[in-house]
């Protein structure tokens, strides 16, 4: 067995560099904090990333999906599908805008959302019933959007693709093209989150990519209190000072100096997703011969976001990681299990396979400075419990 380790190894955590630090402090000696030259060169850097036509950065991934929700004019009352295993946040959005969200059940391979359970959804209710679907590719791992937007084209709704798990993750498509998540070619909107542990970390920050103008000029819009100061698109012009509100927006604005770190997170995001995707592989190697502990399946366009085991005794294995320093995490709790939801009449039981997921899944340490020895570690430790 491996050393103890002196500090705890979390499931994810970012990577900040000496020229990260440069490009932050470069901005803080510049004249601009919040809407400098940053902002714009981020957007068109991601875009180009992610092979989207139109980028826009905004506080954070939940203020992307807000902001989506609202350009794509959710009503109260409109119908919204999502996955039960994801982070709230992709429920939420539907919320904000006082539609209602429902629930299919997830593909128990790869805990994504089952596009045939969306089938039969939207198959058991009249056309119209539904307006929009939310799929995540969840831990990285991408949806199949062409056939999303096939079922989205016969039930006429919007995507919004959660995509915070997977910049630069792709799925091949039924012409054996690779469909780069957030590209637009098939969702609508695409959002990303620069949390922390997300792939590209700027301490808060979001991006929305989509290949529609009209979209694309609308969030312009909302991310700034809903104020334009394009005369072309004025209803009157006072003087060079004027500019006007159009409808109810937010400042949900991404500042500078985050978009430099952003800048310069984004130049070593391939790297990154290469050690991500080592990494992975050799979990996959190290489980292939313990019985009792299952991976999720992979694919090659996995972005690796997290590496979830499935096992039986869950909390066992959960409490015996934490004894030795190796601080796991669960993804996620079944969103229509939590009491705010439940409200709305969602209950346990509702999703059994995405709850059955749920006692089963651990996602283990995986980013792209951990060392090999500290997976051997956490690989040993989880055979020690196994064989215990
Ligand atoms: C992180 C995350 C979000 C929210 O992003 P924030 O930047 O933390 O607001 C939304 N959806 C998923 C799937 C996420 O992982």
């Amino acid at each position: 067995m491996s050393n103890f380790p002196t500090h705890p190894i979390p499931y994810g955590r970012q990577h900040i560099t000496e020229s990260d630090i440069e490009a932050v402090t470069a901005t803080l000696r510049s004249d601009y904090l919040t809407q400098g030259p940053k902002v714009g060169e981020f957007e068109e850097q991601f875009a180009a990333y992610v092979g989207a036509r139109y980028a826009v950065a905004v506080s954070n991934g939940t203020a992307a999906l807000h902001l989506c929700a609202l350009a794509l004019q959710v009503q109260p009352g409109q119908r919204v599908i999502t996955t039960p295993i994801t982070f709230a946040a992709s429920a939420n959005c539907v919320r904000y805008c006082g539609g209602e969200v429902h629930f299919a059940d997830i593909n128990p391979a790869t805990a994504l959302i089952d596009l045939q359970a969306v089938r039969r959804l939207l198959e058991s209710h009249p056309k119209g019933y539904f307006h929009g679907l939310i799929p995540v590719d969840f831990a990285g791992l991408p949806v199949n959007l062409e056939e999303a937007r096939m079922l989205a084209d016969e039930f006429g709704l919007w995507i919004i693709e959660d995509a915070c798990h997977a910049p630069g993750g792709y799925f091949t498509d039924s012409r054996g093209h690779q469909q780069s998540c957030g590209n637009g070619q098939y969702a609508d909107l695409a959002i990303f989150s620069f949390h922390p542990v997300k792939h590209i970390a700027t301490g808060e920050g979001g991006m929305i990519t989509t290949n529609r103008e009209d979209l694309y000029q609308e969030l312009l819009k909302l991310r700034t209190h809903g104020i334009t100061k394009d005369p072309a698109q004025m209803h009157r012009h006072d003087g060079g000072w004027y500019m006007e509100m159009q409808e109810l927006g937010y400042n949900y604005r991404m500042p500078d100096m985050l978009c430099a770190l952003g800048i310069s997170q984004l130049q070593r995001a391939n790297e990154g997703l290469a050690r991500r995707r080592q990494l992975a592989a050799r979990y996959d190697e190290a489980f292939a011969d313990i019985s009792g502990v299952t991976s999720l399946a992979g694919a090659g366009g996995h972005a690796y976001h997290l590496y979830v085991i499935e096992v039986e005794d869950r909390k066992g294995l959960y409490d015996w990681l934490r004894a030795k320093q190796i601080f796991a995490q669960v993804h996620y709790i079944p969103v229509h299990t939590m009491p705010y939801y439940q409200q709305f009449g969602w209950k346990p039981g509702d999703f059994p396979l995405a709850e059955n997921y749920y006692q089963r899944c651990l996602s283990i340490p995986l980013f792209p400075s951990l060392t090999d020895e500290e997976q051997d570690y956490a690989i040993a430790c989880i055979r020690e419990f196994i064989d215990r």
